[in-house]
């Protein structure tokens, strides 16, 4: 890069202006499909001669598994393999490539030290069925991390072992399923607010319950009374994410937790979005008797590219007797695995959940230590708060209220041109940025929602939001442009509900030549 060109880039970001296609442009080929490369013949690698007599591969194999040719396939050189996969790998977008304010999902940057911690061969090589003795460090591990969250979240106990919050989810309403049962009833019903995540419907369902809308208020919080009419003996529990999907701060829930508590239900807390509250408010202190964390959100555990996750699972010490087997303890100065308690619901995940995320998870908090997480919480909020001011006199904000970690806008203004979320999300791709969550929480037609995490600089937000504001005049000036948005991408609009029920994955003949 000349210095010129360094200048330049700096300054846009600097003013706060925007160019489009910002991240779009530049030293991105396209190429033939690897089916239209290379020669026959041709070998990434060459093994010496070999020195043993060969043996025909029928010798080796039954007949029948044995395939004479395969049709197509591509003979490439080492170098033409790297240069494929490396350009694919441009064509993907990721955190570490540029802003994702993916709302909910708490895409913030993941330190490289978490992998570096991760690949000690004392944990990257460690194998679930090495003596105890010879794993020491690995439980020690969990123990500590156990020990972490209980104090993060004012749990007294944490399972680690779902793989993500989802799972987690379920295991929590087993524990109280299980905890109820063994009172005399698991009871029936479960109370869920109008703006939760489609998971813990789910979850309830699943665990046998029948799941009962709850509406939100006119601030986009739950109302005690609310819960007060509908509470009674056959409610199991209530399901409650705080913060909640609009991004704000459930301020009752110590009071709705002691209306549910009175009837003998039991509160869960969505943990989610705990990046908002980490190091501030726990949980566990204003009546949550169960909920689940995200290690790939608030935790900086890689996320999405369907790699593991983890979404541990804290509990008061009523629900302890049920906790998944084993669980790890300590017995003087070693630490072992117990398998016998007899109330266990039993193991929800292989051996101890996705030990690798748990690893990096660790990492996270004893680099951060306990302010570094409170100043987490702080910064994810300010920016939060910052975006939400910026952009309020652009796009309709329905709940106009000091946000935590993510806010809520929608559509409402550019309707009347003819443009919706759908076409502001492909848009802000030919500016060089993901697009946020859009048409969810559900309770907000045309959502969308925005979550910078503490981890983005401020003139990161200040082009992001520059590219908003121009996509809301475009809009009225040129709403064509926005509608047929993104034109600077690899394809241009996907019909969506297509591409994900009848994914072309198979190549077949003349391989199609990317635009
Ligand atoms: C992400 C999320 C979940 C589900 O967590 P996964 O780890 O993706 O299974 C549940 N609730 C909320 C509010 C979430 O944002």
């Amino acid at each position: 890069m000349t210095d010129e060109v360094q200048r330049s880039t700096f300054n846009v970001q600097r003013s706060g202006d925007v160019e489009e296609g910002v991240g779009t442009q530049g030293l991105i080929f396209n190429e033939p499909l690897l089916f239209d490369q290379g020669s026959k013949g041709r070998v990434g690698c060459t093994l010496p001669e070999c020195d043993v007599p060969e043996l025909k591969p029928e010798r080796l194999l039954p007949r029948k598994l044995l395939r004479r040719d395969i049709p197509g396939f591509p003979e490439l050189s080492e170098v033409e393999v790297v240069r494929h996969f490396t350009r694919l790998s441009q064509h993907n977008y990721g955190v570490d490539l540029g802003f994702y304010p993916l709302g909910s999902c708490t895409m913030k940057y993941n330190p490289k030290i978490n992998e570096e911690v991760w690949r000690l061969p004392g944990f990257s090589q460690a194998h679930p069925y090495q003596p105890q003795s010879l794993i020491q460090g690995a439980l020690e591990l969990m123990y500590e991390l156990e020990t972490f969250l209980a104090e993060i979240s004012g749990m007294e106990r944490v399972s680690l072992q779902p793989a993500a919050g989802a799972q987690g989810e379920i295991l929590g309403m087993m524990l109280i399923r299980a905890y109820l049962e063994s009172k005399g009833s698991p009871r029936k019903r479960v109370l869920i607010p109008d703006s939760s995540h489609g998971t813990n419907p789910a979850s309830a369902a699943i665990c046998g319950y029948q799941c009962v809308q709850i509406k939100s208020g006119p601030r986009g919080r739950i109302e005690p009374q609310a819960v007060a009419d509908m509470m009674d003996e056959d409610v199991a529990a209530i399901m409650i994410t705080n913060p909640n999907t609009l991004g704000l701060f459930e301020d009752q829930i110590a009071d709705i937790a002691k209306i549910v508590h009175a009837k003998g239900g039991q509160v869960y807390c969505d943990g989610a979005n705990l990046n908002a509250i980490i190091g501030i408010s726990r949980p566990g202190d204003v009546g949550v008797d169960v909920l689940h964390f995200n290690m790939h959100k608030t935790f900086a555990v890689p996320h999405g590219g369907g790699g593991p996750g983890a979404g541990p699972v804290g509990l008061k010490a009523h629900l302890a007797p049920f906790i998944p087997i084993p669980v790890v303890e300590k017995k003087g100065k070693r630490f072992v695995l117990n398998e016998d308690l007899p109330s266990s619901i039993g193991r929800v995940r292989a051996f101890y959940g996705n030990f690798a995320a748990l690893v990096r998870a660790y990492a996270y908090i004893r680099s951060l230590g306990p302010s570094g997480l409170r100043r987490v919480a702080e910064v994810a909020v300010l920016n939060a708060n910052y975006i939400m001011n910026q952009l309020k006199d652009t796009y309709h904000l329905p709940y106009d209220k000091f946000c935590k970690h993510e806010c809520v806008f929608s559509d409402a203004r550019q309707l009347p041109h003819g443009v919706q979320t759908l076409d502001i999300a492909k848009r802000l791709m030919d500016y060089g940025f993901h697009p946020p969550t859009i048409y969810f929480p559900l309770i907000v037609r045309g959502a969308m929602m925005i979550e910078p995490t503490e981890t983005e600089s401020k003139e990161t937000l200040d082009q992001f939001i520059a590219a908003m504001k121009r996509i809301a005049e475009e809009a009225e000036r040129d709403p064509e442009l926005v509608r047929s948005a993104p034109h600077k991408t690899k394809v241009s609009r996907l019909d969506e509900v297509k591409a994900a029920r009848q994914p072309n994955l198979r190549w077949k003949g003349k391989a199609p030549r990317l635009p």
